[in-house]
């Protein structure tokens, strides 16, 4: 594995926290109109070098590094390169470093989850704040992709701090309207944003230019004043902070509604309220909490009836609620960019999502929707940091939970990618006789809470298709469908073969 590289500055301290090595990297498919390093955009060419290159360069400077240094990738785009700054990474992470990378969210997006839990300072430019700005100055027409790129970095994993850079040119962006829609477009990442810096537009690579032999397109504009590139410095820090304010106070209000809401559909019944938390005493999770503080538990806890089609949680809902599926199903579920359902999980009786949320601090990031009339327990917060929050049970319960979780991505992943619809189909029955088969003297009996289009979405097969491989799966005599709802599983061993 290799990667072009353009240059090395060894004793950064402007790209990333404390003093640091960064590597700029070759590669760029955008074309900013100030952009002082045009020599970096050509994808192939500078030195090639190796990840264990560049492990043994910041190895040699490490003792420069402090507390907060460390290594730094730049560019050109150094996403462009995704493999290898993974490998990079990966190396590094292992021997401790803090690492950092500068982008412009153009690179390659199949690493962006192998990367971005790996990242502790993202540096973001946001070169301009509408689609004809952008395509003026960059040349391509990403604002959509860009501001794609912004709302699922938590998604890809990235858990790090943000610094917000934008190069303010003279006659373009000096104006506090544009700080405002500045701060407008990083909104999805305010919990992550450390900084806004604004960079005042510059000429020192102008002369790069003719020797490149490529037109200059900000010809004639005069570099940026400095100090009144600070005033709007200020002016967007202002405003970002007025911004998180404001969004504190809708997340507050936002919980109370919630709260409401949920308190109007509390399950009001004395002998159901008794009965369920008899039931929920029995539970793993509450095996650690001291009998004392168990009345204090079960009246912290809001017991709901959820009805089917009614949202549980969305995606952004802060982490204000663990929920525990006391009787019922729900699906966890994502909204693809094309507009698709990806159902990832069914959860129902004895499950529980969000533990791993209120662990480590971070928003919802699918959405959980009951499939059928559901009893669910809501956990607040305020709970599950007084008892659940150091208990070893409660930790073992949500690390099971995620490893589970994991294998089931990753078994998705690869039926996804390897599988044809009649192995998907057949996965699919195989996982559904898991979670809610039931024996039965026809055989093993699966009562849907899906219709056809869900249990694609699930499968990741089109409606068609999934109806078009149950009846080929019923005329071979492996399963029976009894209406909509039913299939009996009449040969399991014949679905397995399709999986093996
Ligand atoms: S993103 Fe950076 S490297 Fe790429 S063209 Fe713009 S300024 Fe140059």
């Amino acid at each position: 594995m290799k990667g072009f590289l353009h240059s090395i500055e060894t004793m950064g301290l402007v790209d990333g926290p404390g003093t640091r090595t960064v590597f700029f990297l070759q590669g760029c498919p955008l074309r900013c109109a100030y952009c002082h390093n045009p020599d970096t955009l050509k994808r192939v060419g500078g030195q090639e070098v190796t990840p264990q290159r560049i492990l043994e360069i910041a190895n040699r400077y490490r003792p420069y590094y402090g507390e907060e240094g460390g290594v730094t990738f730049s560019g050109g785009e150094p996403l462009l390169q995704g493999e290898f700054v993974y490998e990079c990474l990966k190396l590094l992470k292992h021997e401790g470093y803090n690492t950092c990378v500068d982008t412009s969210g153009f690179g390659n997006p199949v690493f962006y989850s192998k990367i971005l839990p790996l990242v502790d300072t993202l540096i973001l430019d946001v070169k301009a704040f509408d689609r004809e700005s952008f395509r003026n100055l960059t040349t391509i027409d990403g604002f959509d992709s860009y501001v794609n790129f912004i709302a699922n970095l938590d998604l890809w994993g990235f858990n790090g701090q943000i610094w917000i850079r934008h190069v303010m040119v003279p006659g373009q962006t000096d104006n506090e309207e544009s700080m405002r829609r500045l701060v407008e477009i990083i909104k999805p990442v305010s919990h992550r944003v450390d900084r806004i810096e604004i960079l005042p537009y510059h000429t020192s690579g102008v002369q790069k230019y003719s020797q490149l032999g490529i037109p200059y397109r900000l010809e004639g504009v005069e570099p940026m004043n400095k100090d009144k590139a600070k005033e709007f410095e200020v002016v967007a820090n202002k405003l970002f902070s007025e911004s998180l304010h404001q969004e504190r106070k809708a997340n507050e209000l936002r919980k109370q509604e919630k709260l409401k809401l949920f308190r109007d559909k509390e399950i009001a019944s004395k002998e159901e309220r008794t009965d369920v938390f008899a039931n929920l005493r029995k539970l793993p999770l509450l095996s650690d909490v001291d009998e004392t503080d168990l009345d204090e538990v079960l009246n912290g806890v809001i017991l709901l009836n959820i009805k089917a089609g009614e949202f549980i949680f969305r995606t952004g809902d802060p982490p204000d609620f663990m929920y525990l599926i006391y009787k019922g199903q729900m699906k966890i579920f994502y909204n693809t960019i094309d507009g698709e359902e990806q159902i990832f999980y069914i959860y129902r009786d004895g499950d529980f999502v969000g533990g791993l949320n209120l662990l480590v601090a971070t928003p919802y990031r699918y959405i959980g929707q009951a499939l059928t009339d559901c009893k669910v327990v809501a956990i607040p917060k305020a709970i599950f940091d007084k008892f659940f929050y150091h208990s070893p049970a409660v930790l073992r319960s949500v690390l099971a939970k995620s490893f589970e979780r994991i294998r089931w991505a990753e078994e998705l992943i690869q039926r996804l990618a390897t599988s044809n619809a009649s192995m998907k189909t057949a996965a699919l029955l195989l996982k559904l006789v898991k979670l809610i088969g039931v024996e039965t003297e026809e055989g093993i009996r699966l009562e849907l809470s899906m219709n056809r289009g869900e249990l694609g979405n699930y499968s990741g097969l089109r409606r068609e298709t999934i109806t078009r491989k149950l009846g080929e799966f019923k005329e071979l005599g492996f399963i029976e469908l009894v209406g909509n709802k039913v299939i009996v599983i009449k040969d399991l061993e014949a679905l397995e073969g399709y999986v093996l």
